[in-house]
């Protein structure tokens, strides 16, 4: 057996650059998957295993514990054994793509650049192809593809296959029980009530329920067994040298690949029988061919179908004759005319001289790589946001229009939006300096970005407001995960602070707009800001409707905690708006809705725990005043002015509003030098 496993596979103790020892690892790995004895096939499993634990203990622990629930939640469902032991393999490799990545990425403790998401992905392909190559089933290929590490930032859970769903649903309380760079392990509690509610629409809840009753059940003393076994295995079962040059010669080859992969277009490999054996994902766009329907088909000089002036045969065959590599210019036909590309083809034979297979690579001629970067680095630089790296106003409009349409499927569950706004933001930038204000800006866009999950695009909207679009999310969950944010970011302190934000929430409804729910965020937004800030308040289409008519109604004078005043100015009515800016100015009014014969504002705060404090200056009460028409039955021309004070917050005494009401109100008459109060 160890024979079969040795021979070629692995290309044990070459120089990690030799190409033709790589794919002859390469090609090794086919044989081994296509060997007929089972124990083979698993020992090339426990090679892949090794390589991991190799690359990093604690990503082959997490393996191992994502494996043990995923078979527990899938045994809740009722999944036959078959099925399970597809679901097993593909929890057991699902994190098989970190093998290729550098230290500097896999702990990188802030956010990853375009160019380092590119390599996961890269990685992900590359280990995709290791596994397609070693004939793992079309079962755990798909849920391997569909899990969340290969899908990155492709959206939500739902939709992928079932076994995928378990898989990210494993792999997140994993996660959540254990220590990470940027938060501290939850209880087993903790964990699932953020998976029901927290991350609720992410989830397939089937499968959140499913984990739950595992967990409850006797089976879960496998998770604390697990624990035990790792304490042990790290202590007295180092990985042994031979494990380890196999697992070396394993990162080599992966390293190769994604070396192939970055810097040319296509490429595939043909094993001793002819038989297409790898098919890279930038073949399946070259040639038109699918990975999935030339793999394990004989090789033919049509497959790669470019043709070549005076070739005779394809490269390969040239390749082969000649006993070496040979390259040559040639042309792909595609539905925008010819693909200018060179191909160069490698034979390998094993050290018997014995034929073992060949490789052919594509690169096209006039699109450089390091091109294509700068492309995507200037694209970066077109949506994103200088300061905080978040995306732009610009990108988040994109982004609504392709998360809107994705909403208009039947059935699919809407996006919502998340508005912030950093309170008293302008009072850091004077108290501090306006570069703190900055800091406090970039620490708030990576909290929020920390804090939120693939799929949902974090914006900075301008100033100091930020958007947050989450996508398959209701109007509840999306209240849940503003609050959150807002939570972290009082406890996170951004740049020593103590900072609060105010957030609004809505969900698309019925045959809105994208516009009309960030609008409606907005005003849920300043709901929130009235309300006292630090908080957050949601807006239903409803609620908006029944705000709006609100606004213009006169208030309830059953109302007795509400001062209703009338008087007139003797000043011109546009003049009157500036009078009242005196008011606004001196007393640090916030203004938040201006008409063109109203106005409505808030002045004073309420107390940590929303209540009106004993301050009289500071008493919060919300105040409209409606400017109304000219009063001819006098000499002078006077305008009438009406106003509604409220208290904002919890319910004050009665006095104690009437007093800070009355104060209010003689201070706007003042300065809209009115006379005295007219009788109602
Ligand atoms: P509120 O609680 O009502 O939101 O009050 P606020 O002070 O946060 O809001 P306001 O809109 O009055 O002030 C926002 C301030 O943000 C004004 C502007 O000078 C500042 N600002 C906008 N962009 C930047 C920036 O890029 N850096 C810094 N440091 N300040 C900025
Ligand atoms: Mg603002
Ligand atoms: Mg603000």
């Amino acid at each position: 057996m160890d024979s079969v496993l040795t021979q070629g596979f692995m290309g044990i103790s070459s120089h990690p650059m030799n190409s033709s020892q790589n794919f002859l690892g390469l090609l090794g790995l086919c044989e081994v998957g296509n060997h007929p004895d089972p124990e083979v096939r698993l020992a090339l499993l426990g090679r892949m295993l090794a390589a991991i634990r190799f690359r990093d203990d604690s990503i082959f622990f997490h393996s191992r514990r994502v494996t043990i629930i995923a078979v527990g939640i899938s045994q809740r469902l009722g999944w036959t054994t078959e099925e399970i032991h597809h679901l097993e393999l593909a929890a057991l490799l699902h994190d098989f793509g970190k093998v290729g990545l550098p230290d500097h990425i896999l702990q990188k403790p802030g956010r990853l650049n375009a160019d380092e998401r590119e390599l996961i992905r890269t990685a992900h392909d590359v280990s995709e192809i290791l596994l397609q190559a070693s004939r793992f089933s079309e079962t755990t290929l798909q849920i391997f593809r569909d899990s969340p590490s290969m899908a990155g930032d492709c959206g939500g859970s739902l939709g992928r296959h079932l076994g995928a769903r378990i898989l990210a649903v494993a792999d997140a309380y994993d996660s959540l029980t254990h220590d990470q760079a940027h938060r501290r392990a939850l209880t087993r509690e903790q964990a699932l009530e953020h998976l029901q509610h927290v991350e609720g629409a992410k989830f397939d809840r089937n499968v959140v329920c499913a984990l739950e009753r595992w967990l409850k059940s006797e089976d879960a003393i496998l998770l604390e067994q697990a624990a035990d076994v790792e304490q042990d295995l790290r202590e007295y079962q180092p990985i042994d040298p031979v494990a380890m040059e196999q697992a070396n010669s394993l990162c080599h080859l992966f390293s190769h690949l994604i070396l192939l992969e970055s810097l040319y277009d296509g490429y595939y490999l043909f094993d001793a029988d002819h038989r297409i054996v790898v098919w890279s994902r930038g073949a399946e766009g070259m040639f038109g061919k699918k990975r999935a329907d030339v793999l394990g088909k004989p090789w033919s000089p049509e497959i790669a179908n470019y043709s070549a002036k005076g070739l005779n045969g394809s490269v390969v065959s040239m390749a082969i004759d000649r006993l070496r590599p040979f390259m040559v210019s040639a042309q792909i036909k595609t539905g925008q005319g010819d693909l200018e590309v060179d191909v160069q083809a490698i034979p390998f034979w094993d050290q018997e001289s014995r034929f073992r297979g060949a490789c052919e690579i594509i690169h096209r001629k006039n699109a450089s790589r390091r091109g294509t970067e700068r492309y995507q680095e200037l694209q970066m630089a077109a949506t994103r946001d200088p300061l905080t790296g978040l995306a732009n106003r610009k990108a988040l409009e994109s982004h609504l229009v392709k998360v809107f349409e994705e909403a208009q499927a039947p059935g699919a569950v809407p996006f919502s939006a998340i508005f912030l706004d950093i309170d008293h933001f302008k009072s850091i930038n004077d108290g501090y300096s306006h570069q703190i204000g900055d800091q406090v800006l970039v620490d708030v866009a990576h909290l929020v970005e920390d804090e939120l999950y693939s799929g949902e695009l974090v914006s900075r909207y301008g100033g100091e407001e930020f958007v947050v679009i989450c996508p398959e999310t209701t109007l509840a969950d999306a209240y849940q995960r503003a609050e959150r944010l807002r939570r972290a970011i009082i406890s996170s302190e951004p740049a020593g602070l103590k900072v609060t934000a105010s957030f609004g929430v809505a969900q698309l409804e019925g045959s809105e707009s994208a516009d009309s729910v960030l609008q409606r965020a907005d005003a849920a937004m300043f709901d929130a800001k009235r309300g006292g800030r630090n908080r957050t308040c949601q807006r239903t289409h409803q609620d908006d409707t029944q705000k709006t008519s609100s606004k213009v109604a006169k208030p309830d004078v059953s109302n007795e905690f509400e001062l209703q005043d009338r008087f007139f100015s003797t000043v011109a009515s546009n003049l009157i708006f500036h009078k009242l800016s005196g008011f606004v100015d001196s007393n640090r009014a916030k203004v938040w809705d201006v008409k063109a014969d109203s106005f409505q504002m808030s002045v004073g705060e309420s107390t940590l725990f929303c209540g009106w404090g004993s301050a009289p200056a500071k008493q919060p009460v919300h105040i409209f005043v409606q400017i109304g028409g000219v009063d001819r039955s006098r000499r002078t021309n006077r305008v009438e002015i009406s106003i509604v004070i409220k208290p904002l917050g919890r319910k004050p005494e009665l006095k104690a509003f009437h007093d800070r009401a009355s104060r209010i109100r003689d201070e706007i008459r003042a300065y809209c030098v009115a006379d005295s109060p007219v009788a109602t």
